[in-house]
Parts: structure tokens; sequence; C-alpha cells
């Protein structure tokens, strides 16, 4: 008798059980469905991207090892991503070589050839049916042009960008190089750039990195057994790309080898009259731990510098960002903001999401006065008491999430773990209760705090790079 979907996915989840500790079982494992299995190939469906990398990352052999045991040699397991799309619906194809191109929110799957090499599975830029069209720009929509405010502190970088959105590749800012402390705005002009470029070249690719991820990116690479192929196939995959944005380049400091692999893609794209964009805490010339080649490829196109704001400019940004919060403020209230608030652009928008969340909560309207007690707080913060609102600017300026996506409904990867590990902090540092905690970090319910925390709770358990990060996070509270 043929065993059922259910039966085969049972068999499968009491192999796995045996073989990884209950926790990590219960976090990556059970939250899988089986969705189909046909003619020996198993098809799993796993909530998010986030998903699919991690179990790929820890548990591809323990997965392999089930799925050959379960279904034969002959099986094939095949993995069906849920995407963040509005409706929150699983969507399903049931053929990777759908032509899935004109999709708006195209389903990924990706499917498993166990009968192939083991980079291949791991390879994230190998992957079967993968067209140069569906590489995923990984801009965000609210950091365009129409939400940047333009000031003498940050024009040349705008104006730059500008032409190189209508021309990539073909004016003298090849590469532009944008550069200035943190807070100030690089993440924005430069993923502005890429989102203006795909409207004027809606049929070029546009790649936005940050270097901690291209540097994560090249190390799995190099991790894989058959390690060259990977490497080059890292190499072939960057090289595929018409506008390439690497945000804060200072990260990859002190590591040569990334180093050498981004001077071979630079060279390749500047010769193919690609555009490059880098952004960096610093000038090409301070950065320390950085090949002079590379140091001298950055300074061959336009280097910008975005300084902080003035308080007119400062002004604009407020206004403009309390339009797109759909809030009014007075001008007594964003000129004392704008006046207090200024060490940087990302604190000064902190504040006043702080404050709307402050007067919504407490159904106050905004004015000078609740401003005012917040600006105390905020500014004045020798002694500071840990508020829900510092742990949430913490968690945000750390994983580089903007708080403006905190607040809304979205679920991409990092909001969702930048509001779960805000909420574990806020239980840990504050004596709010998990009501409280669940309001202000994005209007959550209390069963969401709890199913938050546990969810953290596990995170720290398994995963060393999640525990680095709400480790450096967790410094600044102690
Ligand atoms: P950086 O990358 O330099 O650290 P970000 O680009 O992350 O800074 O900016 C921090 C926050 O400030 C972002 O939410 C961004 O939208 C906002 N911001 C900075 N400069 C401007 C500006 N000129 N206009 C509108 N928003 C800005
Ligand atoms: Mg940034």
């Amino acid at each position: 008798m043929t065993k059922n979907l259910f039966e085969i996915w049972e068999e499968c989840l009491t192999m796995i059980r045996e073989n990884v500790p209950a926790q990590a079982f219960s976090t990556w494992f059970e939250p899988i469905r089986p969705v189909d299995y046909r003619n020996g190939l198993l098809t799993i469906q796993v909530p998010s991207d986030f998903f699919y990398e991690f179990l790929e990352t820890h548990y591809i052999k323990v997965i392999k090892a089930t799925i050959r045991k379960v279904l034969g040699p002959e099986g094939k397991l095949e993995y069906s991503i849920m995407m963040d799309n509005n409706e929150n619906k699983p969507v399903v194809v049931k053929q990777p070589s759908v032509d899935r191109t004109n999709t708006k929110n195209p389903p990924k799957q990706i499917q498993i050839d166990f009968e192939n090499t083991e980079t291949r599975v791991m390879n994230p830029f190998a992957l079967p049916g993968i067209k140069k069209i569906n590489i995923e720009s990984n801009l965000n929509e609210n950091y365009c042009m129409d939400n940047f405010v333009v000031g003498e502190c940050n024009r040349v970088a705008y104006e730059a960008g500008l032409a190189v959105a209508k021309n990539p590749g073909r004016t003298a800012f090849n590469p532009m190089f944008i550069f200035s402390p943190t807070g100030m705005g690089k993440t924005h002009v430069c993923q502005a750039i890429g989102l203006e470029t795909k409207k004027h070249h809606p049929e070029m690719t546009v790649l936005y990195v940050n270097s901690e991820q291209f540097l994560m990116q090249f190390q799995a690479a190099c991790r894989n057994n058959s390690s060259k192929s990977s490497r080059d196939d890292f190499v072939h995959f960057y090289q595929m790309i018409d506008v390439l944005i690497i945000d804060d380049i200072q990260y990859l400091s002190d590591k040569p080898k990334t180093q050498d692999t981004l001077f071979h893609i630079f060279n390749h794209l500047q010769q193919t009259n690609k555009q490059l964009i880098f952004t960096c805490d610093k000038p090409p010339a301070e950065i320390k731990g950085m090949e002079q080649r590379l140091i001298s490829r950055f300074k061959w196109g336009l280097s910008a510098e975005m300084t902080l704001p003035d308080v007119e400019t400062r002004r604009n940004i407020l206004k403009r960002k309390a339009y797109n919060e759909g809030v009014e403020l007075s001008e007594e209230v964003v000129n004392y903001i704008a006046e207090h608030i200024k060490t940087n652009v990302r604190e000064m928008e902190g504040f006043l999401i702080s404050l709307i969340a402050q007067s919504s909560l407490n159904r106050k309207a905004i004015t000078i006065n609740l401003a005012k007690q917040m600006v105390e707080r905020f500014v004045n913060n020798s002694n500071r008491e840990i508020t829900i609102s510092y742990i949430i600017s913490m968690v945000c300026e750390e994983m580089g999430t903007s708080q403006a996506d905190f607040f809304t409904s979205t679920r991409k990867r990092n909001v969702v773990q930048a509001r779960q590990l805000s909420m574990h902090f806020a239980k840990k540092y504050t004596k709010a209760s998990l009501n409280v905690i669940g309001e202000q970090c994005g209007g959550k319910d209390h069963a969401t705090v709890i199913h938050s925390l546990k969810t953290v709770a596990n995170l720290l358990e398994t995963d060393k790079q999640f525990k680095m990060v709400a480790d450096k996070i967790e410094a600044n509270f102690q």
C-alpha cells in the first residue's frame, strides 16, 4: 500500500526529531507543512525565505538523510516558500521551470536534486531555473527619492544619484561613493538611486546588498566542499548585475579574500559599463584594512559626502516623515524637535515615531508640552532609565531596520526579528507588562508577545549569528 502525504511527512518528522535538539525541532520543523507528494517528489511549505535558508544552512544533512531513508534513493524534495505578499497566502506553482517572469510576487520553488552534487544544493546562486530577471533587488519602496529631503548637506549625492539613475554606468560618477557618519541618509539615498534606476530602466538588474550580507554570502560560498566552483558562482552572480549597490563597505575592512573578490567583480562591472554604488562611514582614503587597489578604485568616480542636515532641512525632514505617518505637527513642535535633536536623522526620526506612539497610546494630541517632556527624556540620557522606545531604537539601529517599518505590519524577516528582539529586551529590562510591550512594539497582542519571547529564546539557543547580534545590542542596556 502506498503511503499518503501526511504519513510520509510524519515519518520524516519522527526521524528528524531524533536527530536535532528539541528546541530546534519545534522552531524549525514544526511550522513546516507538507503540501504534495507525487512521483517521488515531496513538496513542503516553509513560512519564509529565511526559514528556507536556515534549514539549508543548518539542517541540510539531516534533511537529506531523512528523505533518502523515507522516500528511497530516488526521492526528491521541493520547498514552497510563502512569499511576503499582502494577502499572506501561500502561493504554490508546481513546476520551477514555469515562466514566472511576469508575476508580481512570484512564488519561489526550489528543488533539490539529490543526485546532484552538494554544491548545487547549498549554493544560493545556482538555484535551478533562476533567471537574471528573477533577482530580487532588495530595495525598500519607502526609501524613494520622493521621500528624500534635499538640502545642502546631501545635494551632491542627490543630484549625482539622479544622473546615475538616468544613465547608469554611463556618467563620470562610476563608481559613486557616498560617505557620512551613521544616520545621515546613506542607505536611504543609495536605495532611492536603485529605485529610480528601475523606473527609468525596468529591464536592468539592480541589486542592493549590505556589505555584511555580501561577506556572509561569500564566506558561505567558500565553505562549500567544492569551494572553487561555488566561489565562481558567487562572482558570476555579481557580474550579472547592471547596477550594484553595496552599503556600508567599511564592514569589509580586514577581509582580504572578500576584498579580492570584490576587486574582480568591480573590474568586470566597470569594464562592461555597469554602475557601482558604494556607501561608507568615512571617505575612501580613511578606510583602514582595505586593499590599496580597491581604495584607489573607489576614488575613480565621484565621492559624495553627506553631512548633518541644517535646521531648515531637519524641519523639512520632520514634516515629510509626519506627513508619511499621516500625522499633523504644529510648526512649534517641528521647530522644537529640529532644534533639540541634532545628532543625526535616524535619532530624530526615532524620536518622532516615539512621540507619535506616545500620543496615540495615551490618546493625547502631540502638543509642545508632550514634545518637551519627551525631549527631556530622550536627550538627557545620563542615568537613563531603559525605555521600550530606547530599546526599539537600538535594536533597529543594530539590525539595520528602519523604525518606520518597525511600526507597520510588514512581515519582512528582519523587521519581524527586530520586533521580537525588542519584546525580548523589553521584558528583560523594563517593568512593562506583556500587553504594554506588545502595544509599544507595533501594536501586537499579548499572545504575539509570548510567542515572540519563545522564538527569541529558541533562536538564542540555536542560532549563533542571531545570538551575536543580540549580545551586541544587549551591551547597550547593561
Ligand atoms: P545611514 O545609512 O547614513 O546610517 P539612513 O539612510 O539609514 O542613514 O537614514 C536614517 C533614517 O533617516 C532613515 O529612516 C532615513 O529615511 C532618514 N533620513 C536620512 N536622511 C534623510 C533625508 N534627507 N530625507 C528623509 N529622510 C532621511
Ligand atoms: Mg545605512
